[in-house]
């Protein structure tokens, strides 16, 4: 497992995780279309909710679309030189599609240099770490909502795993249970982990000091709690105040670094955090 000091220098240059994102850039590839669970606040109308701002369609892109853009990128004096990171977030889950896997393969064979970072649900991360690393990635990203099946249960409506759906405490278990042991192998591989959690208030207020304890000591980084927007079977859920939110964080940052600058990007964006340029109209203009 990456010690403290490891950890920092790693995360130079990526603006998501720290890492100077008032200078450093990141592309998004949206590549990934197919999801394998459902979160309670998920429509899949939309880019997934765990890592996008609400309301967001990202155009699709096939691997070698997307290796099209990432030359343009590249290529442009103005954008090019920023861009320090390549990201795979959706719109579903980055796992369930083979296309994330073909691109950051693309990727890594014409740029080597373009640290490869990923965003996930964690259902299939054990299976998956392997190739993961074995491709070079750098960042991972995985969204835990709970560590009580109970709790999991009320916030997941399923999950497809190996072809077979479950619902209930038994999909809620299965997810959970993925989620610690692929950071687990994770952080055992040195990678960096950040961790992000929906506050669902009523529901798993109570889970996030026990995420944040467990993620720590399984070598995640980071983590990111993020308001729940209101949709779909929990669309009847208050969200939380700012206040609210703040107090949250200051209760866990003691546990483990707590996370200020997230904008939840689109899964198609480019860019500086927070003055994203819209690929293909202007890939040269001065980001604003
Ligand atoms: S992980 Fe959850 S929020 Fe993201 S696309 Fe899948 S169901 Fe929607």
């Amino acid at each position: 497992m990456a010690t403290a000091c490891d950890m920092k220098n790693k995360i130079q240059g990526h603006p998501c995780f720290g890492g100077n994102h008032h200078k450093n850039g990141r592309m998004h590839l949206a590549v990934a279309p197919k999801c394998n669970i459902t979160c309670g606040y998920c429509s899949r109308k939309h880019d997934c909710a765990n890592e996008s701002r609400p309301g967001v369609t990202s155009r699709l892109l096939t691997p070698a679309e997307a290796i099209v853009k990432v030359r343009e990128v590249m290529a442009s004096p103005v954008v090019g030189p920023i861009i320090k990171v390549i990201g795979i977030a959706g719109p579903g889950d980055p796992l369930a599609n083979e296309e994330t896997f073909e691109t950051f393969e693309l990727v890594k064979k014409e740029f080597p240099d373009l640290m490869l970072c990923m965003s996930t649900n964690g259902l299939l991360l054990p299976e998956s770490i392997d190739r993961l690393y074995a491709l070079g990635l750098h960042s991972l990203t995985v969204t835990i909502n709970a560590v009580d099946p109970e709790v999991g249960a009320r916030i997941y409506r399923q999950i497809v795993y190996h072809g077979k759906q479950y619902t209930g405490v038994d999909a809620a278990r299965i997810l959970i249970a993925n989620q610690f042991e692929g950071i687990k192998r994770a952080g055992e591989l040195g990678l960096t982990i950040k961790v992000n959690s929906v506050l669902v208030p009523g529901i798993n207020d109570d889970q996030l000091p026990l995420i944040a304890e467990r993620v720590k000591k399984l070598g995640a980084f980071v983590m990111n709690i993020m308001p729940i927007i209101p949709q779909a079977a929990l669309a009847h859920i208050e969200p939380p105040s700012e206040a609210r939110m703040a107090e949250v964080r200051k209760a866990n940052e003691g546990i483990i670094g707590q996370f200020a600058h997230c904008k939840q990007c689109r899964a198609d964006a480019v860019g500086l955090i927070g003055q994203d340029i819209t690929i293909g109209e202007s890939a040269c203009a001065v980001p604003k």
